[in-house]
């Protein structure tokens, strides 16, 4: 299960000329997202019309497009907005197991775009104050021109492969026990081919080969793109780079770490892949 653009997810920034009642609002308090708890305890996205009766004050507002012929909106809204006792406010990983996989690509979706809007209020050439284009993603600054998109940051991650084992490795900030493919974001002027050589190559001193694109991930936290691939051991002995990895070893399906990233995740998918799940 790679979070991929819904299939019936047309996307626009144009938005209707009027909203209808069942639209569905995708709503942030800083990282937080709206939701409707329903009654067996799940969570649901708010509609416009539940958006009205709860009496939300939105303080930016996105088209962001069409999902299964129903109108999608990303909105922030304020830090101190009250909400009626059938709503909640709830972590985006939170909400990954309790809606379905394609309205939680779509709140991530969201959630980029709020962030990039609320970041990129001024212009970072001039410093005057930006506009939002009418027919594209885009803030233009109304002084010099410059054009500022949301930000995407490509990053590569990494399995490699010696016979049926492969290198997982845990990060200093990584819960107790969790070991995951290697990863880190691309440099100005880099393949992702090159990235990859050079962070496994920083990481844990081994040199690859053969690496196969396995699938992409965009990750609203806040705006990576991770990009996985598989590749194969070539030479070199584990040694750490003690500032990034804690710890890095050779495992196979039957002999796993503790814990693994979470199903959410590529790297979960990049790994069970590897084992055949
Ligand atoms: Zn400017």
């Amino acid at each position: 299960m790679i979070l991929e653009t819904p299939e019936k997810f047309q996307a626009s920034c144009v938005a209707p000329s009027k909203t209808s009642w069942e639209a569905l609002y995708f709503a942030f308090r800083g990282k937080e997202i709206l939701v409707c708890v329903t009654e067996t305890n799940g969570f649901r996205i708010p509609t416009f019309e539940n958006i009205q009766d709860a009496k939300i004050t939105t303080i930016q507002k996105h088209y962001i497009g069409v999902f299964k012929g129903i109108d999608c909106y990303a909105v922030e809204t304020l830090e101190t907005q009250e909400i009626p006792e059938m709503m909640q406010w709830v972590g985006l990983r939170v909400v990954f197991a309790k809606i379905d996989n394609s309205l939680f690509a779509l709140a991530g979706r969201s959630y980029q775009i709020i962030d990039w809007d609320r970041t990129h209020k001024f212009c970072g050439q001039c410093g005057l104050e930006t506009i939002l284009s009418d027919d594209e993603r885009v803030k233009i600054c109304l002084k010099c021109q410059q054009k500022h998109y949301p930000r995407i940051s490509p990053a590569v991650m990494a399995l490699i492969s010696r016979g049926h084992e492969f290198l997982l490795a845990r990060s200093h900030h990584f819960p107790a026990g969790m070991f995951s493919a290697l990863a880190g974001f691309s440099e100005p002027g880099e393949t992702l081919e090159q990235t990859v050589h050079r962070e496994v190559y920083e990481e844990v001193g081994i040199k690859v080969f053969n690496l196969r694109y396995f699938a992409s991930q965009p990750w609203p936290f806040p705006h990576s793109m991770m990009i996985a691939f598989h590749c194969d051991y070539k030479s070199g002995e584990i040694e750490c780079d003690e500032t990034e990895i804690e710890a890095a070893d050779w495992f196979s399906a039957k002999n796993l770490p503790p814990r693994l990233p979470g199903d959410i995740s590529i790297a979960r998918q990049l790994v069970n892949s590897k084992l055949e799940i």
